[in-house]
């Protein structure tokens, strides 16, 4: 079995879900360049990817189970990849921002974001007129130089948007990781796959408890 994680938050919340399930890694991702890392378990080796990939090698089998953000899934927008299990974990909010104090203006507004159909799918459900703008990062940066009105990013303590003089506005869903899982696989691999995810769920639900 393929595990596909990005590095970060991610894999750190995730390596003692995995511990739970009986799989360590052999050797440490923040010290190795190697982007496929054995693991304890002969019959598990983990991808290392770009947090906006693993949905990809899921999809297409490269991996047969990956752990991605509710933001970076929604994003991607398959239909072709199982979601059984929330691991609650690296929780954050999606949100608008704005800079501190300036309103937004009346009529069609101008949004920067990485998340550019949730971006669509967001302003066309409340009926508001949205020119969308694709950033790949450095997103608090737009509406200070002019580039856009509001941005659309993940907030987790809002230090980031305090720091450059932004204000969070409006909710537009709260975010925490989900384990994916490949379509065939979840059939081929069915008992190592169901395993994985019920000692996953079992660690999330003790970690869940006061
Ligand atoms: P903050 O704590 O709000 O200052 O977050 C710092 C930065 O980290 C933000 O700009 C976000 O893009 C990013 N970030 C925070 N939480 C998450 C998360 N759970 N998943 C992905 N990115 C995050």
């Amino acid at each position: 079995m393929t595990i596909a994680l990005s590095k970060g938050r991610i894999l750190k919340d995730t390596l003692p879900l995995l511990k739970a399930a009986g799989i360590e890694l052999t050797e440490d991702p923040g010290q190795s360049r190697k982007l496929i890392i054995p693991t304890t378990h002969p019959d598990v080796n983990l991808l290392i990817v770009r947090a906006s990939d693993v949905p990809t090698y899921v999809e297409y089998g490269a991996a047969d189970v990956g752990v991605a953000g509710k933001d970076v899934l929604l994003e991607h927008g398959s239909t072709e990849l199982y979601e059984p299990l929330d691991l609650n974990i690296a929780r954050c909010k999606l949100m608008t921002a704005g800079k501190v104090g300036v309103p937004e203006p009346e009529g069609r507004i101008k949004v920067a974001t990485k998340f550019v159909n949730v971006a669509k799918q967001y302003y066309a459900s409340i009926g508001r007129q949205a020119d969308v703008i694709k950033l790949y990062g450095s997103m608090e940066l737009a509406p200070l130089v002019g580039l856009a009105d509001i941005i659309i990013d993940v907030v987790d303590t809002g230090n980031t948007l305090r720091a450059n003089g932004l204000e969070p506005r409006d909710l537009i869903r709260t975010i925490s990781s989900r384990l994916v899982v490949n379509k065939a696989s979840m059939k081929v691999k069915h008992d190592a796959v169901s395993r994985l995810i019920d000692q996953m769920s079992r660690a999330v639900q003790e970690t869940c408890q006061p």
